[in-house]
């Protein structure tokens, strides 16, 4: 008898044990719902996990992908360079507060932004013209920031590392040291969701990590109504109630209850993340003499948040993955394309290899709790298609 899948088979899920959900349970008992105690263990653990000086919780990725872009001044007028292949909300941080956002197109062997690109777009302004540079670790390959840094440094850029899809991945510098994504060593400000799909599931959540100390204190204000309750940080005291509100900030909190949950799914992400690669290396063998596969490089720093196909086929392998119960994605649909930002001037065409990538990519079941026995029916249905 055939591998019969007991459940449809979606790209990417959440894993939730017993214990995430006691310890959700204990801190509905506790006298903290909103920002208590738990958002401030999991800040100190997730800084220590990523190997950054600070980090700030936040409501979901975008919401920290806004305060990072708040904080390093982003306003009408500011130009901002980032990938087209990549979640909507990479760009829209900076049209959230007046920015431009511009594009380069990213390199077909990693789909990340092509680092080459970067420099001839700002080689061909003058300097100044170009405020900042987001990229993406893409489906958790980690971008070169090195090489990143550099670029910002010559131009005068800051930088945001997008690092939804690569908590615990790393680079290796060219010193030979392990750059671990979001440490905070090259990159100005980095962000990461909670999502149920990625590698940390609070539902919904994020946080941004940081080594700079003004940028730190600029986000804990902006997280929270731009309001201080620091006595050392007030311009006057009214007595014991005055609170002080010093700049237009949001309410972006993440509640004790998520974070419990959060602390309880980092104890499990290097288990997660090597199961992971784990599955990583099973597709690579099962697929890397296929010639009607194609698959993108990889480093052995890859946090492999998705695993992507390229295939000529792409729709046909699409609609019949769901006649087997197997339900990949498309990541992504590159954002110059998107109506609202046609409308903003860019158009079908301006990012080539963006859309190329586009017309042949596929995400397939990549989740620390797919089963051995799920992934070899993944790889047979696959490898019947294209055969
Ligand atoms: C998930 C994701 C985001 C946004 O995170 P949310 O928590 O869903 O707001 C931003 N960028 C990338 C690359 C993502 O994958």
């Amino acid at each position: 008898m055939p591998f019969q899948p007991a459940h449809p088979i979606p790209y990417g899920r959440q894993h939730i044990t017993d214990e995430d959900i006691q310890v959700v349970a204990e801190t509905l008992r506790s006298d903290f719902l909103t920002q208590g105690p738990k958002v401030l263990e999991f800040e100190e653990k997730f800084a220590a996990y990523i190997g950054a000086q600070h980090a700030v919780a936040v409501s979901n990725g975008t919401a920290a992908l806004h305060l990072c872009a708040l904080a390093l001044g982003v306003q009408p007028g500011q130009r901002v360079i980032t990938t087209p292949i990549t979640f909507a909300a990479s760009a829209n941080c900076v049209r959230y507060c007046g920015g431009e956002v511009h594009f380069a197109d990213i390199d077909p062997a990693t789909a990340l932004i092509d680092l080459r690109l970067v420099r001839k777009l700002l080689e061909s302004h003058p300097k100044g013209y170009f405020h900042g540079l987001i990229p993406v670790d893409f489906a958790g390959l980690p971008v070169d920031l090195e090489e990143a840094r550099k670029l910002a440094d010559e131009f005068g850029l800051w930088i945001i590392e997008d690092a939804c899809h690569s908590p615990g991945g790393f680079f290796q510098d060219s010193t030979g040291q392990r750059q671990r994504c979001g440490n905070g060593q090259l990159a100005d400000l980095a962000i990461f969701s909670f999502h149920p799909v990625k590698h940390i599931a609070t539902g919904e959540g994020g946080m941004i990590t940081t080594n700079r100390p003004d940028l730190y204190e600029k986000l804990l204000l902006l997280r929270s109504h731009g309001i201080t309750k620091d006595p050392a940080k007030m311009h006057r005291h009214d007595g014991g109630w005055y609170m002080e509100m010093q700049t237009l900030g949001y309410n972006y909190r993440i509640s004790d209850i998520l974070t419990a949950l959060g602390i309880s799914q980092l104890g499990r992400a290097e288990a997660g993340l090597a199961r992971r690669r784990q599955l990583a290396a099973r597709y690579d063998q099962a697929f890397a003499k296929v010639a009607a596969i194609r698959l993108l490089a990889t480093t052995p720093g890859n946090a492999y948040h998705l695993y992507v196909l390229q295939v000529e086929d792409r729709k046909g392998l699409y609609d019949f993955l769901r006649t087997r119960q197997i339900f990949a994605q498309v990541h992504y649909i590159p954002v110059h394309t998107m109506p609202y930002y046609q409308q903003l001037g860019w158009q079908q065409g301006d990012f080539p290899h963006a859309e190329a990538y586009y017309d042949h990519c596929l995400s397939i079941p990549m989740f620390p709790a797919l089963t051995d026995d799920e992934q070899q029916y993944v790889i047979d249905c696959i490898l019947e298609f294209v055969a």
